[in-house]
């Protein structure tokens, strides 16, 4: 199969302009042509009047070998790479030991499913509860303020990213195409096809629910086991090496395969780790709060005349500002036509994100805007103080907001200018409970504060009406990524406690649900093989 790459379209093409393309390109008779299938599809919009789109597509010719040697100097006809995906073990029929995953998200899901798939039997352990009944929790949270601190926006079965804008993209290096693999396995459990090939692929909340029931059910089906509400309150060791967990219950299950996936917010378990001795180092992270706007104002000002065009979808955005104050500003995890949610799992203390669903059509977008903090200038001493920095903020947030769960809310307009906001703008808060208008200053520290208002202004040359006065500001967003890193070795297991195996984005060694997914799979390989081969 040959791979064609920058094939370009225009918007609004139709149907037979690929195929026609294709012969073009190789200057080939239709009939030549068996067959061609979307690897990827993007968009060029960096000229709003004259959007394009851009194909990658795996095609099937007669004349394969004549054509490559036509096209060598070419870097757009190439052989189409394998992107299958191998087992690279199989459980031996006198298996005597079952490996254990903490956390049931993103890592744990994939570490987990990997492991059935190839025979291991693991048994996972989640310390929230199965996703129907976290929902309802959740939503509880959102409506009447009751927070289940074991079952919420970060805890519960399909981890952080349930609750979310579903993005599967990741700038992470994949050169083994694990991507490929979890993108297939959602689409087997149900996720729309096109995630396959679209460039920016999400999926939406409600998807990932029903999701991540199938994927629960093929890991039971292949011999693993699932516990809910089972949070692993200390590990065992003998000497170097792990020997098994506890539950918060008492239940001691033993294994010295111990896969570590517990995700950004297991702040517990972080100190229980730490105390037992595991390597744990600081690491940077970002902090500041979710900024709305009309998607409308966005969709306008990357799309132009073409905005509401079905195939562009609701626009995104990512910005970036260095300060001269040596900060960077960015905006994160951005959710368009979304909503800002709730996102605390500790009690007294307020934390956002944002989600939306698949059709991305509510009216707000908003996204992170946050700045780079770090160990040795902004929480120096203990390898934890970034969790106590995190937690320092939020409980500010908390209070400022009135000690009700409401976050605390400022107009961008008012954030320029330096004072408590009072009234709202034009952007109808989407962020439930609900927001108090105030200010963040004495909530966010004052450089981060400085280097946003530094930052808006050089957005707004990005996108016009970034920085306009009634841009709303929602906080805090301080779940950027870990705090710590647990450190791991290159055979994936911690640095200091053999046969224990940290993934994910708690361990900080993954951002987003597909990188926590492809180093997840990453885990279960490397354990596998520790596996046979001490056999
Ligand atoms: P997690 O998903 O955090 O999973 C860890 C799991 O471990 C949790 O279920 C937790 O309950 C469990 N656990 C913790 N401690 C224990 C213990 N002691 N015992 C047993 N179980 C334990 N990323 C994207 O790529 N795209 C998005 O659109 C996106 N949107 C997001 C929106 C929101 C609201 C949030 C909160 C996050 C979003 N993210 C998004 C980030 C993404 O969710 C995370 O990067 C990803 O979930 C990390 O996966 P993980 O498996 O490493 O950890």
């Amino acid at each position: 199969m040959l791979r064609l790459t920058e094939i370009k379209l225009p918007l609004d093409h139709d149907e037979a302009a690929l195929p026609a393309a294709i012969v073009t390109k190789l200057n080939i008779s239709a009939d030549q042509l068996h067959s061609f299938h979307m690897f990827k599809r993007g968009y060029d919009a960096r000229k709003k009047t004259n959007i394009f789109l851009v194909y990658t597509l795996d095609i099937e010719v007669d004349n394969e070998a004549e054509l490559l040697a036509q096209f060598k100097d070419d870097p757009h006809v190439k052989m189409a790479p394998d992107t299958s995906y191998k087992f690279v073990a199989k459980a031996p029929s006198n298996l005597t030991e079952r490996p254990v995953v903490i956390g049931f998200g993103p890592s744990g899901l994939f570490a987990g499913l990997v492991l059935a798939q190839m025979g291991f039997n693991p048994i996972i352990l989640e310390r929230g509860k199965e996703v129907r009944e976290r929902t309802k929790d959740t939503f509880g949270f959102w409506r009447k303020r009751t927070l289940n601190p074991e079952s919420n926006v970060q805890f519960g079965e399909g981890g952080a990213g349930t609750f979310s804008d579903g993005k599967l993209y990741s700038q992470v290096k994949d050169p083994n195409h694990y991507g490929r693999k979890v993108l297939t396995e959602f689409v087997a459990a149900g996720a729309p096809e096109e995630i396959m090939y679209v460039s920016k692929p999400h999926i939406g909340t409600f998807k990932l629910v029903t999701m991540i029931e199938k994927m629960r059910a093929e890991i039971i089906a292949l011999g693993g086991e699932i516990r809910f509400s089972a949070r692993v309150d200390d590990i065992h060791l003998d000497g170097e090496q792990i020997t098994g967990v506890t539950l918060a219950d008492g239940e001691r299950i033993d294994s010295r395969h111990v896969v570590l996936a517990v995700g950004h917010s297991a702040r517990d378990t972080f100190y229980m780790l730490h105390d037992k001795g595991v390597y744990i180092e600081p690491k940077p992270f970002s902090v500041g709060f979710r900024v709305e706007h009309k998607q409308s104002m966005i969709d306008e000002c990357r799309f132009g005349p073409n905005a509401g065009n079905p195939i562009l979808g609701a626009a995104d955005y990512k910005l970036v500002h260095h300060c001269k104050n040596g900060r960077t500003v960015y905006s994160f995890c951005m959710c368009p036509g979304g909503t800002v949610v709730a996102s605390s799992s500790e009690p007294g203390r307020v934390v956002t994100n944002g989600m939306s669903q698949y059709s991305r059509n509510e009216r707000n977008a908003n996204s992170a805007i946050v700045v780079g903090v770090d160990p040795e200038k902004d929480f120096p001493g203990h390898p934890l103080a970034g969790i106590e920095f995190q937690r320092d903020l939020e409980q500010k947030a908390y209070v400022a907001g009135g000690s009700n769960y409401n976050a605390p809310a400022q107009l961008v307009g008012d954030l320029l200018a330096g004072k408590d906001s009072s009234e709202l703008g034009n952007i109808t808060p989407s962020y439930t409970p609900g927001i108090t208008l105030t200010s963040f200053k004495g909530v966010l520290p004052d450089y981060v504060i400085e280097a946003v208002r530094e930052a808006m202004p050089a957005f707004d040359k990005k996108i016009k009406g970034f920085a306009n006065a009634d841009g709303l500001l929602t906080g805090v967003e301080t779940r950027t990524s870990s705090p710590i890193c647990i450190k791991r070795g290159k055979d994936y297991q911690s640095i200091n406690i053999k046969g224990l195996y940290p993934t994910g984005e708690g361990a900080g060694y993954a951002g987003g649900i597909l990188s926590s997914g492809i180093d997840g799979i990453k885990v279960a390989e490397a354990l596998a093989l520790d596996i046979l081969a001490k056999q």
